[in-house]
């Protein structure tokens, strides 16, 4: 893991780990949470972008690192745990934020299935063995937490023809939330989905209604403000909304 000037891996701080944090709604949280006084850790699979975008977050004044972590990669998800080991005991905050929507021109009537496979890697089992990986670290945190990034395209109500594998990956994710809520529950992890709504990012294009402040900020809301007891539950705009 690079270091950042800065850098202080005190029990003290709180840590939060955004996957897919060297741009959009990741990069945003990182820099709200880092502006708070949190310690960041963004990840990304890029090593060139994620540097970058911890040493902006470096030169603003937080304390912000970054690790390289590509979330469909298992051996990727391993070495940063490693890495992540060497610096920090515990991990207050995991933000599974990494996603893709690669179904312009897509139908659910005629998808190949290695497609859904491969949105699922990322968006699904990308967050739930990132989950998993993270832990043994989560455990040492006097109250962990652990956000899941979601999409109204995710809700029952919102599953489109026209976007099959997304809905479906986010679906599934929505479903790793509530499992993970119940296996966890007794150990005082919280697990919980959120819908940022349509944000203007390179994935939600210029057309949406939705800063990446406004989109940024129930993940930030859940991180730091949100009663440890929710868990289980699915979240826009501070909000509980239907699965
Ligand atoms: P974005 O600007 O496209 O950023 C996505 C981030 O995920 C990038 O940093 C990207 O890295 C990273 N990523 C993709 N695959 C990865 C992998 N295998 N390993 C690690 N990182 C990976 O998208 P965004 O709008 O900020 O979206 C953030 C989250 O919000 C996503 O989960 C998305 O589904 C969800 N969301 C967004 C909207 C919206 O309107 N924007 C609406 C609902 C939900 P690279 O830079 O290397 O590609």
């Amino acid at each position: 893991m690079a270091k950042r000037k800065g850098l202080q891996p005190e029990d003290s701080a709180r840590t939060v780990l955004i996957t897919g944090a060297n741009k959009g709604i990741g990069f945003e949280t990182a820099r709200q949470l880092g502006a708070a006084g949190w310690v960041v850790i963004i990840g990304a699979r890029r090593a060139k972008a994620g540097r970058e975008a911890a040493t902006a977050l470096s030169e603003a004044g937080a304390a912000a690192s970054f690790i390289e972590l590509d979330v469909a990669s298992t051996p990727s998800i391993t070495r940063a745990a490693t890495e992540f080991g060497k610096s920090f005991r515990k991990l207050d905050v995991l933000i599974n934020n990494a996603g893709i929507y690669p179904d312009e021109g897509r139908n659910i009537l005629s998808i190949p299935r290695e497609e859904i496979a491969e949105t699922f890697q990322t968006n699904t089992f990308g967050a739930l063995a990132t989950t998993q990986a993270f832990l043994p670290y989560l455990r040492k945190a006097a109250k962990p937490r652990v956000i899941n990034l979601s999409s109204g395209y995710g809700q029952l109500d919102g599953l489109s023809p026209g976007v099959p594998s997304y809905c479906l990956s986010k679906l599934t994710l929505n479903g790793v939330t509530l499992m993970l809520s119940r296996a966890l529950q007794d150990q005082g992890v919280a697990v919980n989905s959120m819908s940022p709504g349509w944000v203007r990012t390179d994935m939600g294009g210029p057309s949406a209604p939705r800063s990446v402040e406004q989109g940024a900020d129930t993940a930030v809301w859940l991180a730091s403000e949100a009663p440890q007891e929710l868990t289980g539950k699915f979240f826009e705009d501070r909000r509980e909304i239907p699965w």
